[in-house]
């Protein structure tokens, strides 16, 4: 039934198997299957308690599994080195990962934006999924095992575990994902080991993550939803970045739906200097329309102080901020107010404004920007250029995109691209045999 392949080669004090796949998450998990599926032995390390650590808190808790759309759509919502993931992509595509899970009792469902998540909105059925599939294939889980070196003589890796435990294989998947999250096991340490072998490493940053701002005003905001606001980030009079959405201040910056694909988008500007946010709260408005809302907003209010008379356009914790900014002394009488200060405060409302100045860091950040650099790495197969026999997959890599499932996507199909490659260069017969599986 299974086809083991040959060439085992068993160093003292270890256990040995033909492909070792070293980290448990959504890339690893993935390749170990795809690997078995070949028929190889596959040995999977991974560090943590459990597998896929960071899938229970993907989607906040529901796991966004992927997105609905259009296969080609997925590149436009790769950030970095799209190109590269063409082959992984059209070889286990979106709607093969959907297929894999419906067709393992885990049914889907697409919500705005063509976000999948399970019908059951427990990213651990999505982890249970993967988990069962690696043990009908008879993949060897090591948990609790973190690898601290990999090693190659002549045609064999060894693989040592920080317990000194050594394992060797013919053939190793680094899945160790990046460096966001780190307690939940992506520490890096996959890096390590690629640079050890001659790769090189992109520097990697934080991306998909909140953001700091220079103006005191900003954490008065703390807690305050913004829901439908349009942001845009200026570079001068240059516009890097412009999105309708849900911004949340916080008592250091800006986070929010809106504001980390902003972090994507001007990652590599903001490491070379402070960025303008510029915020529209009223975007459903035209000019007139503001305009003439205002006006009535006041004529109700004529006699009240101008503290007194927001209540209707703005939500209680923006008031005082936006009195701050507009430079009318806030115990004027509303009919006293002049058109052109009126004027400004509509120019204030149209554009609130923010000095973005970096990061928040890994701890928060939902993926890592940067790795592995990818022309080191055969896009066909996702093994190395520089040591035969190395595998990539995932967040390890220097490939990245927007919210919406498509991470995951870059995960799941580099991953099986991975194991299928590694899996059927192990096959010491002539032609591949596919096992029945339910990834397809
Ligand atoms: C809060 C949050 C929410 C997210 N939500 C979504 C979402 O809904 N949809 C989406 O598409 N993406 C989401 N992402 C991004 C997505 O989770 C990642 O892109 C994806 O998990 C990357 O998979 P990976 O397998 O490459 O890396 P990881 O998931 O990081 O897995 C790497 C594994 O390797 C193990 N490991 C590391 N070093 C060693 C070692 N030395 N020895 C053994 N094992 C090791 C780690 O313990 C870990 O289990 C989210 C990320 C975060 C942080």
């Amino acid at each position: 039934m299974f086809k083991r392949c040959t060439g085992l080669d068993v160093k003292e004090s270890g256990m040995s198997e033909q492909i070792i796949v070293i980290g448990g998450g959504a890339a690893g998990m993935m390749a170990a299957a795809a690997a078995a599926m070949q028929g190889c032995g596959v040995l999977l390390l991974e560090r943590n308690e459990k597998l896929g650590k960071k899938l229970y808190i993907t989607g906040k808790g529901r796991c966004n599994v992927t997105n609905a759309c259009d296969t080609e759509e997925i590149f436009e919502q790769i950030v970095r080195n799209a190109k590269f993931m063409y082959g992984a992509i059209y070889t286990y595509d979106n709607f093969q990962v959907m297929d894999f899970f419906e067709q393992n009792h885990t049914p889907l469902k697409t919500e705005r934006g063509g976000r999948v998540f399970p019908v059951s909105d427990h990213a651990s059925d999505i982890i249970r999924t993967l988990a069962k599939e690696l043990e009908r294939l008879q993949v060897d889980v090591r948990l609790h095992t973190r690898v601290t070196s990999v090693t190659k003589e002549n045609e064999t890796f060894y693989v040592t575990d920080r317990n000194h435990k050594t394992y060797s294989a013919s053939k190793v998947i680094l899945a160790t994902g990046g460096l966001s999250y780190p307690a939940t096991g992506s520490t890096g340490d996959g890096y390590l080991f690629a640079e050890q072998f001659g790769h090189t490493l992109i520097k990697p940053v934080p991306s998909l993550t909140a953001m700091y701002t220079e103006e005191s005003y900003i954490p008065k905001l703390q807690g305050l939803t913004l829901k439908n606001v349009r942001a845009r980030v200026l570079d001068g009079c240059k516009t890097l970045y412009d999105e309708f959405g849900e911004l949340l201040f916080t008592h250091f910056g800006v986070s929010g739906p809106l504001m980390l694909r902003a972090s994507a988008v001007i990652n590599d500007r903001l490491h070379k200097g402070p960025l303008r946010l510029s915020v529209d709260l009223k975007p459903a408005l035209t000019q007139e329309q503001l305009d003439r809302r205002i006006l009535r907003d006041f004529e109700q209010a004529r006699n009240k102080q101008f503290k007194n008379a927001l209540h209707q356009l703005l939500p209680a914790k923006m008031i005082p901020v936006l009195i701050d900014l507009s430079g009318i002394d806030p115990e004027r009488k509303v009919n006293e107010i002049t058109k052109e200060e009126r004027k400004h405060l509509i120019e204030i409302l149209r554009n609130f404004p923010a000095t973005l100045t970096g990061f928040r860091d890994f701890n928060e950040a939902i993926i890592t920007r940067g790795g592995i650099h990818v022309k080191e790495i055969h896009p066909s197969t996702m093994e190395s250029k520089r040591v035969k026999g190395l595998y990539f997959a995932g967040e390890l890599m220097d490939v990245d995109a927007m919210t919406g499932g498509f991470n995951l996507q870059i995960a799941w199909s580099s991953g099986y691209l991975a194991g299928l490659s590694a899996g059927q260069a192990g096959q010491t017969d002539e032609t591949p045999q596919k096992k029945e599986c339910g990834i397809s």
